[in-house]
């Protein structure tokens, strides 16, 4: 199962760099919800579903798109280019196998088994050419079994800045109980496992947060800190990659603190980033210390927001949101 997701996610991103690299002249949409859809989102999630059907047969997806917007003749063009971008995968299909194939995505996570896709996540990472991610995941009994990510501008190795975008890039793959992987996207046969151990001096946390400031509050995670008395380095990503770095041991905290009270994090969010910094060592709770719950279908209806840290500075953390007042709605 391993293998397939892998190699299925390595291919995914092939076709996103490719895409990545001829934004100009691709289509782009915008959703109900204003974030940007380009070729690449129905693209991967095309690719990973057929994937998916050759390697297990008929399985239950979770997936971030839908079709509905393809099938409008207004955005035939866009169409056009989601086909040619997936037959660089899967050489004769036709549009209406692929749209068949980003509809397969429409599980809503209430099985006891099935699969969660963010097909592109960090759409505005991906769209300003820095950080974005393929995030896979197999639940099962409300438990992460597997997460697989593929960051195709994260460079491998944790030294440089991960704000810089690299040209190869890093798959990072988890099991549940197995351990995480950093893998290479060349030749997936190849990886290490990662650990999220530090080399922290004790006074200095390295925070990793959004870049957008819509999707965390940046000011309660200076405020958190502050009041801990940590120093504080910090580096701003789009996408799940922010898992990865703390599970690489690169940075020592990925905060997300909420912007709004009804907003409800959804599972391809998190599924594959948080299986992959827990495998590593890191712990992953809500903002208020508690597990992020995957059993209550296409969202994380129970949590509020995301801390993954080291165990030192997580414990840490929540007692500090706790005593700040800043976990109510
Ligand atoms: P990031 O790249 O970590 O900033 O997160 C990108 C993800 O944020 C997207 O995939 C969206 O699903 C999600 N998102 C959208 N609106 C919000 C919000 N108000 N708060 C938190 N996350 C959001
Ligand atoms: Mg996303």
């Amino acid at each position: 199962m391993l293998t397939t997701a892998v190699e299925a996610v390595a291919e995914a991103c092939g076709v996103a760099r490719l895409v990545q690299h001829d934004l100009e002249r691709v289509g782009r949409l915008t959703k109900d919800d204003r974030s940007p859809v380009t070729v690449a989102d129905f693209a991967v999630q095309a690719i990973i579903a057929i994937a998916l059907r050759r390697g297990f047969g008929e399985v239950h997806l979770v997936g971030e798109e839908s079709a509905a917007s393809l099938r409008d003749p207004a955005n035939a063009a866009l169409l056009e280019e989601v086909v040619t971008a997936v037959r660089r995968y899967e050489p004769d299909i036709d549009a209406g196998d692929v749209m068949a194939a980003i509809d397969a995505g429409d599980h809503d996570g209430r099985a006891d088994g099935f699969w969660t896709l963010d097909p592109v996540d960090g759409t505005k990472g991906f769209l300003r050419g820095q950080q974005y991610a393929i995030a896979l995941a197999r639940i099962e009994g409300g438990e992460v079994q597997l997460g697989v990510m593929g960051c195709p501008n994260l460079a491998a190795g944790s030294t440089g800045d991960p704000a810089i975008a690299d040209a190869i890039g890093t798959v990072f793959a988890a099991t549940r109980g197995g351990g995480a992987w950093a893998v290479d996207p060349v030749d997936p046969t190849r990886r290490s496992v990662i650990h999220a151990t530090t080399t922290r001096d004790g006074a200095t946390v390295r925070l990793c947060e959004s870049v957008e400031s819509s999707h965390t509050r940046h000011d309660h995670a200076a405020r958190i800190l502050e009041h801990l008395g940590y120093e504080r380095t910090s580096v701003q990503l789009d996408s799940q990659a922010k898992y990865a770095v703390v599970a690489r041991g690169q940075s020592d905290l990925y905060l997300r603190m909420p912007t709004s009270a009804t907003y409800v994090e959804k599972i391809w969010d998190h599924a594959a980033g948080a299986l992959i910094a827990t495998e590593a060592g890191a712990i992953v709770t809500d903002i208020t210390g508690r597990d992020l719950e995957f059993s209550h279908g296409r969202r994380l209806e129970k949590n509020r927001g995301v801390v993954c840290a080291a165990p030192d500075v997580h414990a840490r953390v929540i007692e500090a949101i706790g005593a700040l007042g800043l976990s109510s709605r």
